[in-house]
């Protein structure tokens, strides 16, 4: 069975979602199709919350079903394969779709191959993630009993590039009530040359690191984990970055050979190394990094007019998060509009937009705002809930990450309520 309409979406997670919901109340005309395997939609940002044992697994997945708008066709399906020369969507199920303009919002996908050893340390039991089952994180975490907790990332983006250290985080806080902060050694080890991109909001985080006596570790790249043994191995990828004392070492038995750094473990926390799907590359759509080759400004793609792409998907040098999606919507539903009027596009203001809610502990939370060029841009409506400088921790701002941003999620932005 073939089908055709003027918008295609693929995904119908946050990105795709936010999107046919507001195109539905602002161009109802226009005939829509989101392609969406899932039966459930997931609030991700409340996984951090999870693996610290405050917020329920089962209160961040509602049923997709609640969330297609009206008159938009729901395509319980994967798309596997993309022609834009065609303008078709093929299906697994053997179908294929005819659109006037694609939006892709397929968001990420992990591949476990590029750390040795992740996928079986995952199954195991003997590392937890987040980003795939927080409800274990929380459940090694009250079965640590003390020693080395190693909390890491990988060298590719990630979806909310800070999950990894508000984990450390939040984790350093729980220790520290359950008295074990004196038994343990909290290892931060990440691939980049600082802690956070954005100045204000670094400086904040390296004064948590010395509050938590994390041992911070920059430029590890993870490469191997022995489940058996319990030790991670990480790369030195920026030489200057990576320092480390005698006296630190010998506490956490941390030894290096030739190039690589070995940490042994007894609570190992780390975000999967991510890309976009396979069918994105090979339909020939994605940049030399594999993410979907759009104008950073535009989000139209760089090679085919009526294709376009936000969300985690999308090849913008920004962080990818939820509130990324709600500047980038706006920008993409008018230039797909536009498109199909007058087969061109003329909003450029997507300027790279967003934000990181970095807790730092139970009850507070730095809130980064930030653009392309790493910029601190906190929204002036925070002063109305009377915090003044968002940069700083505040238990204002764990408020709204527990309670304010996911009613906001549920009940305006999936419902296309711009806010
Ligand atoms: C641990 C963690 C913490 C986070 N914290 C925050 C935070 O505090 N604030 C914030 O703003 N963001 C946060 N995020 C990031 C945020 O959740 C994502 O950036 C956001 O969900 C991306 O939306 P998306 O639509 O691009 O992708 P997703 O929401 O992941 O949706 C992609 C959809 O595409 C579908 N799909 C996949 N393959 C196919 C296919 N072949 N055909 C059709 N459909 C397909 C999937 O089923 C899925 O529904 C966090 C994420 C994690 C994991």
């Amino acid at each position: 069975m073939n089908k055709k309409c003027d918008i295609l979406i693929l995904g119908g997670g946050t990105a795709g979602i936010i999107t046919a919901a507001q195109l539905q109340k602002q161009h109802e005309k226009f005939s829509v199709i989101i392609v969406e395997p899932s039966e459930k939609h997931f609030y991700q940002p409340a996984y951090t919350l999870v693996g610290a044992g405050t917020y329920k697994m089962k209160d961040c997945i509602r049923p997709e079903a609640d969330y297609i708008p009206s008159g938009v066709e729901w395509i319980k399906e994967y798309a596997e394969k993309i022609d834009p020369h065609q303008q078709l969507v093929y299906l697994k199920n053997g179908d294929a779709i005819s659109y006037r303009t694609l939006i892709i919002a397929t968001g990420v996908t992990y591949d476990f191959s590029m750390i040795e050893g992740l996928k079986e340390a995952l199954d195991k039991g003997i590392a937890c993630s987040n980003y795939l089952d927080p409800e274990k994180t929380w459940e090694l975490l009250n079965q640590f009993k003390g020693g080395n907790a190693v909390f890491t990332q990988p060298s590719t983006p990630i979806k909310c590039g800070g999950a990894p250290q508000k984990a450390a985080y939040i984790s350093a806080d729980y220790l520290r009530k359950k008295g074990l902060a004196n038994k343990t050694n909290i290892i931060l080890a990440m691939p980049g040359s600082v802690i956070f991109g954005v100045k204000p909001v670094a400086e904040s985080l390296l004064a948590k690191v010395k509050e938590y006596n994390i041992q911070l570790m920059l430029g590890l790249n993870p490469v191997k984990i022995d489940s058996v043994n319990k030790k991670i191995y990480f790369k030195i990828v920026i030489q200057d970055a990576f320092k480390i004392s005698d006296e630190v070492s010998k506490k956490i038995e941390l030894y290096i050979e030739k190039e690589i750094v070995v940490i042994p473990f007894d609570f190992l926390h780390l975000a999967p190394p991510q890309t976009t799907h396979t069918f994105l590359k090979e339909s020939g759509l994605t940049n030399l990094q594999g993410w979907v080759d759009v104008n950073i400004n535009s989000l139209q793609h760089k090679v085919y007019p009526n294709i376009f792409s936000l969300g985690d998907a999308a090849a913008l040098p920004t962080a990818k998060t939820g509130a990324a999606i709600r500047k980038q919507v706006p920008v993409l539903i008018e230039n797909v509009i536009s498109y199909l009027k007058q087969k061109q596009v003329n909003n450029y203001s997507y300027q790279g937009y967003s934000s990181c809610p970095l807790v730092t502990g139970y009850n507070e939370m730095v809130l980064a705002e930030f653009n392309y060029k790493n910029e601190f841009t906190p929204d002036p409506k925070l002063k109305q809930m009377l915090v003044f400088n968002s940069a700083k921790p505040h238990w204002r701002l764990w408020i709204l990450k527990k309670y304010i941003l996911p009613h906001l999620y549920w009940n305006k932005m999936l419902r296309g309520i711009k806010v």
